[in-house]
């Protein structure tokens, strides 16, 4: 199985991240794929790339951190984005939601960032790992992939951590997207600000678009929530999938690494 979207480039990881790989291989995780937030973490994740043959990385500017940029901040991410394990762009996009750690950065400043993004994926030829949060941000970044469908790649990635009504859901399966669904799926209520339960998206979605991620360290599935994340979890996660919508957990296996191989060429 493939972990489609973590962070063991976070400080989370710092002492133990050879555990953390080695622990995900043995539990049948083969491939990982870490993502950027900033121009530090993307160049992490390309280190970790580079050490590791079944580690991959994309690259890029959070919308968190899109006030914080440094002015050649494109220049250096495109530098890092050259290198030959680097998969795609992400995680980048647009977030409205008000965190404890972290205020919503002014809307226009994320959009520019995000726009210079588009640009520089279409430029590689790279595919997106897309954050969305909340339905208000999804709603404008889907008017704004809309609007600049010619900067997309043919499969176009993902819409990482998915939430949302089954409106955005539709339009971002419309565009090409295929969906990443996370740890979350297994909580019980609607996540904050969103308009919909997970894993009524997840019926939703047919298989053959879906990737797993497990966004490590955060979004612990139950029953581990409130644990650190890891890799081998996207196991229970895929597990939960297929219950979802009564298929084994082969099957998805199966189908999510293959997606995985359609949109970003590992
Ligand atoms: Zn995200
Ligand atoms: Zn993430």
């Amino acid at each position: 199985m493939i972990d489609c979207h973590c962070h063991l480039n976070f400080h989370a990881f710092e002492n133990d991240f050879e555990t953390v790989i080695k622990d995900a291989i043995e539990n049948g995780v083969h491939t990982i794929i870490n993502a950027g937030t900033q121009i530090s973490s993307s160049k992490w994740a390309v280190d970790l790339a580079q050490k590791y043959d079944n580690l991959y990385a994309v690259v890029a500017v959070h919308p968190h951190h899109a006030d914080k940029v440094e002015k050649n901040w494109l220049e250096k991410l495109e530098k890092i984005a050259s290198h030959p394990k680097v998969v795609g762009i992400g995680e980048c996009g647009l977030d409205y939601f008000s965190y404890q750690s972290n205020g919503i950065v002014d809307p226009l400043l994320q959009e520019k960032v995000f726009i210079s993004q588009l640009e520089l994926a279409n430029k590689l030829k790279l595919p997106l790992q897309i954050h969305s949060r909340s339905e208000k941000a999804r709603t404008r970044i889907l008017d704004i992939l809309k609007t600049h469908k010619n900067l997309l790649q043919k499969i176009p990635g993902t819409f990482h951590c998915m939430a949302g009504s089954i409106e955005s859901l539709k339009k971002a399966l419309d565009l090409g997207f295929y969906i990443g669904f996370d740890g979350n799926i297994t909580y019980k209520s609607i996540p904050p600000d969103e308009p919909e339960l997970l894993s009524k998206l997840v019926e939703y979605t047919p298989i053959d678009r879906i990737v797993v991620e497990s966004d490590s360290p955060y979004l612990t599935p139950i029953p581990l929530r409130g644990k650190r994340n890891e890799p081998k979890y996207v196991i229970i996660t895929g597990k939960y999938i297929a219950a979802l919508k009564n298929i084994s957990f082969e099957k998805v296996v199966e189908q999510t690494d293959k997606n995985v191989y359609t949109i970003f060429k590992l």
